[in-house]
Formats: C-alpha cells, sequence, structure tokens
C-alpha cells in the first residue's frame, strides 16, 4: 500500500502570492517523487489555481476540499458538496476536521453523512477520528473512537469495496500545540483502528483502508513516527505550510 502525506493548509495562506510561493516550494520538495500518493486541502477559493499551477508546473501532488455537506445540493450557504469536488476533478475531500467540530457544529452523526456523500460522488474520503469535546484530556477514549468510527463508516458501508479510504487519527489535544502521542501509543491506537474497521467493513474491504497519523508532526518527529509498521502516512497542518519542512516531509513518499 501506498504511503500518504496529507497536506491540510486550512485558511491559509492568505493572498495569491504566498500561494504561488508555496506551490513553487512544493514542486522542489515533491520533485523525487513517484510512488507515494500526495494531497493537499487548500482552502476552496483556491483551488481553480493551484490546479492551474499544478498542471503547468507538472507538480506531482492530487487536490481535496476540507468539507463537504451532508447534501448534494441546496439550501446549504457557504457549503461546498463532494459533488462539485468530483466535478472538478478533485480526488479527496476531509471528513471530520476537529476544528469543522469546533467552529462548523459538525457532529459525529454528520461525519457519517458527508462520508456518504463523498462516496456517492466518486471521489475518496479522509476521515479524521479523535475529536473530543474536552481539548485537554490526554486520555484515549477506545469507546469514543470505536463509536466515531461506527458512525462514519455505517451509513455507507455498503458501497465501500476498493475506493481509497483514509482514517487519520487525530487527538484533537495534539493539533497545532507541538505536542504529540508518543509513537508507542500511536501504534496502539491504529492497531485498535484497525480492528476495528476489520468489524465494520469485513476484513477484505478493510485491506484497502488505509491509517494516517495527524498532530503537530514536522521535519524533526516524522521520521521516528514513519518508523512505526501500522502507519501509512499522515495528515499535516502547520508545517505543511512552510517551505523548509516540506522536503524533509516528502521523504515520507518517495
Ligand atoms: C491538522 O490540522 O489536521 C493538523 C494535524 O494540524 P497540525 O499538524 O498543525 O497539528
Amino acid at each position: 500500500m501506498n504511503k500518504m502525506l496529507a497536506l491540510n493548509w486550512k485558511m491559509n495562506p492568505t493572498s495569491v502570492a504566498e500561494v504561488e510561493k508555496l506551490m513553487q516550494a512544493m514542486k522542489v520538495a515533491l520533485a523525487q517523487i513517484r510512488t507515494g500518493d500526495v494531497v493537499v486541502f487548500p482552502p476552496a477559493m483556491y483551488l481553480d489555481l493551484i490546479t492551474r499551477i499544478k498542471e503547468s508546473e507538472q507538480i506531482y501532488l492530487e487536490l481535496g476540499v476540507q468539507d463537504v455537506a451532508i447534501a448534494e445540493k441546496g439550501a446549504y450557504t457557504s457549503q461546498i458538496s463532494a459533488n462539485m469536488a468530483a466535478g472538478l476533478g478533485l480526488q479527496y475531500a476531509l471528513v471530520g476536521h476537529s476544528e469543522t467540530h469546533q467552529y462548523l457544529g459538525v457532529t459525529d452523526a454528520s461525519v457519517g453523512q458527508k462520508v456518504l456523500q463523498v462516496l456517492q460522488s466518486g471521489i475518496n474520503p479522509m476521515i479524521c477520528i479523535g475529536y473530543q469535546e474536552d481539548t485537554s484530556s490526554q486520555e484515549i477514549d477506545y469507546d469514543m473512537l470505536k463509536s466515531q468510527l461506527q458512525q462514519a463508516l455505517e451509513p455507507s458501508k455498503d458501497l465501500i469495496t476498493n475506493q481509497d479510504i483514509c482514517i487519520a487519527y487525530e487527538p484533537v489535544w495534539a493539533i497545532g500545540t507541538g505536542v504529540t502521542p508518543s509513537p508507542e501509543t500511536i501504534e496502539t491506537v491504529i492497531i485498535f483502528l484497525k480492528r476495528t474497521v476489520q468489524e465494520i467493513l469485513g476484513a477484505k474491504t478493510a485491506e484497502n483502508v488505509r491509517f494516517l497519523y495527524g498532530g503537530s508532526v514536522n521535519s524533526g518527529n516524522i521520521e521516528e513516527f514513519n518508523a512505526l509498521p501500522e502507519l501509512d502516512g499522515f495528515l499535516i497542518g502547520g508545517a505543511s505550510l512552510k517551505p523548509e519542512e516540506l522536503p524533509k516531509l516528502a521523504q515520507v513518499v518517495v
């Protein structure tokens, strides 16, 4: 299974000039990559610009949206449907990121509706698991993780065959804080998530699912995490906006 490097730019960069600069840094960092998967989730406002740069500069990456609506179309002011993303040729949709729980009222149940939309549209979901209301608690709540996975996958489990589904373990207290779980903890949680996905989707379908870690990954710690046998890649926020970080992050997928 290919490794996945997923870069969540959140609500950055803040100008077209900065986007162009970051894309040049991406071009340099990704120049050697031929086999792994790299996906960027930029602000939707920049997707057209980024698609044009990616194509003219032949940059090795896929693009995705940072969230999708729970419905196909209609009165959902400010939102983007999975079908729209698919129609533009995007490959991925991020679903259930903690900041969408925190600021946009996304719930564990609506994550399931969004995943269904994504799969019905023919693109691939990258599902974040690990949001909890108490953003400071570092305790691993396995019941909560299991429930989030069930709610995310159950509504569409009959649709899932060999799509590229990524599950990103993102403990909310590690996002943007510079603090991470230990490699041993990440490995333990990933094994648990894999077992749970096998229970929900069946062992054969679960074989195609990739498991990522996200939360304060940077050029200084990625190598240690990348040595974990169960991990298939990373979802990275803050460090993905720093040109000097990108070459080291890209080593994961060379
Ligand atoms: C994220 O936003 O998904 C994330 C992991 O952010 P950071 O790498 O900044 O912790």
